[in-house]
């Protein structure tokens, strides 16, 4: 459902992004693993092209992310286009980022309604469905500042959802909660997992990975220097670069 081929990427002089291929099957859960500033996150971002890549195509659902082809050249899609490619791929991010004038409830039905011209009615029936499936459905009328942090960040997640996403992209979902509302926030993702959601997930937690991950990458400077199923990974790295990242978290 996502494919990556030979992504580049750099801000000034600094290469972040060094030829990344990655392909995520349908249905797959990948977690992307990785020392600070190795890239994880400006990888995620080129997937629904919030960052633009300066070579390389990204792929959803078999269509070119954020291009056009005509004939050996890319043209960038209009702004309209864009925002509807970015529609269909959910992203969760570390810090929530609700809308704090709106209730759970319109959180999750707005982007159905604005972006995607879904009957008002039909997208809050649904956003009702999605905040019962995140254990959340008695929060509906509150505002986010009401929430806790997992209460908030599953609220992300059902709002993620409510676009009917091809793929769900998630930045270190957990790394701004107190520890003790973590477990809960992976509880949703590990159902999204069971459901056959497509995912790819940025996080720390190693234990969840090991779990969830059908496919573990490990990036560092720019570059993915290891992927495998967890058990390879994680338990039988090859490459100096995951042995080391490994010893140091774990
Ligand atoms: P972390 O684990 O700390 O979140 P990361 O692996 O997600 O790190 P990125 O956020 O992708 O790393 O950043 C990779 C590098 O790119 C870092 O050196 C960062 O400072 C740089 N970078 C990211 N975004 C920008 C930007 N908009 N402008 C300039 N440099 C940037
Ligand atoms: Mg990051």
């Amino acid at each position: 459902a996502v494919e990556l081929r030979g992504v580049r990427k750099h801000f000034g002089a600094h290469e972040v992004l060094r030829g990344v291929d990655l392909a995520v099957r349908p249905g797959e859960v990948t977690v992307i693993l990785g020392p600070s500033g190795s890239g994880k996150s400006t990888l995620l971002r080129t997937i629904n092209h919030l960052e633009q890549v300066d070579a390389g195509t990204v792929r959803v659902s078999g269509e070119l992310v954020g291009y056009r082809r005509r004939g050996a050249v890319l043209r960038e899609l209009s702004e309209r286009e864009i925002l509807r490619q970015r529609a269909r791929i959910g992203f969760v991010f570390q810090n929530f980022n609700l809308f704090p004038h709106l209730t759970v409830l319109e959180n999750v039905a707005l982007a159905p309604i604005s972006a995607q011209r879904r009957p008002r009615a039909q997208a809050r029936a649904e956003a009702a469905e999605l905040l019962e499936r995140v254990g959340l459905a008695d929060k509906a009328r509150e505002y986010p500042r009401r929430l806790s942090g997992g209460q908030q960040q599953r609220v992300a997640i059902a709002r993620a959802l409510a676009l009917r996403p091809r793929v769900v992209l998630f930045d270190e979902p957990t790394s701004a909660l107190d520890p003790e509302l973590v477990g809960e926030v992976l509880d949703v993702i590990r159902g999204l997992a069971g459901d056959g959601s497509t995912l790819v997930i940025v996080t720390h937690e190693i234990g969840f990975a090991r779990e969830v991950a059908d496919t573990v990458v490990l990036m560092d400077d720019g570059r993915i220097v290891e992927q495998g199923p967890p058990a390879q990974v994680l338990d039988q790295p090859t490459h100096p670069r995951t042995k080391a990242f490994l010893a140091h978290v774990l």
